[in-house]
C-alpha cells in the first residue's frame, strides 16, 4: 500500500465538461487540464490507488486515456505496467475479446501472462469496458484483484459502490 497523500485536493476544477460531444445528450469529461498540472496530476495518482488492494503486479491500461493513468501508477508504486489494446495495434501473438458496444461490437487485445492486476480507466460510465477488459485479463491469465477510475458517472449505474465479480471499482471523482 502507498503512503497515502496528508493533503487533500479539490480535483472538480481540473475536469472540464463538454455538453453534446462527441454526441448529443453525452457530457463529455475531459482530463486534459488535470494531466497538464502537476500538483493535480501528482495528487489523483495517489488517490486512485485503491484501498485494501496488495502486492499489485501490474497496472493495466485500457486505450487510451486508461495509459496515461496506469502508466503513472506504475512508476509510482514501482510496479508493471500491461496494455489493453484496440485491435490491430499489437503484433501478435495476443489474446483478444470481442464485447457489445451500444451499436455493434469491438475486439480489445493484450498479452498473454500471469500476476495480480489492477485495472485502470479514466472515466466509469456504464461499465462494460471495464468488464470487457475483466474478461480479457482472466482469458489472457491474469488474476484481477482491483479496478480504478478517475471519474465515476454514478448516474449511469444503480450499484454502489459499482463492482465487478464482487470487487468495488475505486474512483476518485463523482458526478
Ligand atoms: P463505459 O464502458 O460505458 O463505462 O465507458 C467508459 C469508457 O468510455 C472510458 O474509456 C471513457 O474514456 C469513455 N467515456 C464514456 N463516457 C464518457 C464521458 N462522459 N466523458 C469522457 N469519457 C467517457
Amino acid at each position: 500500500m502507498p503512503l497515502r497523500v496528508m493533503f487533500n485536493m479539490n480535483l472538480y476544477p481540473f475536469v472540464s465538461i463538454t455538453p453534446n460531444w462527441p454526441k448529443l445528450g453525452v457530457e463529455f469529461k475531459d482530463i486534459s487540464p488535470l494531466l497538464a498540472d502537476p500538483d493535480a496530476f501528482a495528487f489523483a495518482v495517489d488517490a486512485m490507488y485503491p484501498p485494501n488492494v496488495q502486492n499489485v503486479d501490474y497496472w493495466v491500461g485500457i486505450e487510451s486515456r486508461g495509459f496515461l493513468f496506469a502508466a503513472a501508477l506504475a512508476q509510482r508504486f514501482h510496479h508493471g505496467l500491461l496494455m489493453i489494446r484496440k485491435k490491430g495495434k499489437l503484433p501478435p501473438p495476443t489474446v483478444d475479446l470481442d464485447y457489445a458496444l451500444e451499436y455493434g461490437t469491438d475486439t480489445i487485445q493484450m498479452r498473454k501472462g500471469e500476476g495480480r492486476v489492477v485495472i485502470v480507466d479514466d472515466v466509469l460510465a456504464t461499465g462494460g469496458t471495464l468488464k470487457a477488459a475483466h474478461d480479457l485479463c482472466v482469458r489472457a491469465g491474469y488474476d484481477v484483484v482491483g479496478y480504478s477510475c478517475l471519474v465515476n458517472l454514478t448516474f449511469l449505474h444503480q450499484q454502489r459502490p459499482f463492482c465487478i465479480n464482487s470487487i468495488p471499482v475505486h474512483t476518485v471523482i463523482d458526478y
